[in-house]
């Protein structure tokens, strides 16, 4: 297959994750060239959902957004950061599950501030979709 260049916005995120949960520290948006035929990660939780230019949920930074309002959770995301701490050696529940409430905290705040579309493989788009509808069906 020969190699097709694509633009796609990339934003950069840089983020320090402590014990006292995830901080952002810069947030950068910018024009990014790829290789079309590379393998693209869902945005939420880092699964490899196929070549950058045939991916197939993309969702506006808004829709992520209303979806959190209404009560979305990046399971995936939480999961790995609980790992994260365990293998750090944490084994304290409570101090875990506070760990958690500041990291999602964090999370939404990144959320809210994101301006580029973000592509997700189907298990998070289809979580996203159903809260998502949820509203649509219920407002
Ligand atoms: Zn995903």
């Amino acid at each position: 297959m020969p190699e097709k260049r694509i633009q796609i916005p990339a934003e950069r995120v840089l983020f320090e994750v402590s014990k006292d949960g995830v901080a952002i520290l810069d947030t950068t948006i910018g024009m990014k060239e790829v290789d079309g035929n590379m393998t693209a990660v869902c945005d939420m939780c880092s699964a490899a959902i196929g070549p950058m230019n045939n991916v197939q949920h993309i969702k506006s930074p808004e829709a992520i957004s209303r979806a959190v309002k209404h009560g979305y959770m990046p399971e995936e995301m939480l999961r790995k950061s609980a790992e994260m701490l365990k293998s750090m050696g944490e084994t304290n529940e409570a101090f875990i599950s506070d760990i958690m409430d500041k990291t999602l905290e964090s999370w939404i705040e990144m959320v809210d501030k994101s301006e580029t579309p973000w592509a997700l493989c189907e298990n998070c788009h289809r979580a996203i979709q159903a809260y998502i509808k949820h509203k649509e069906v219920y407002k």
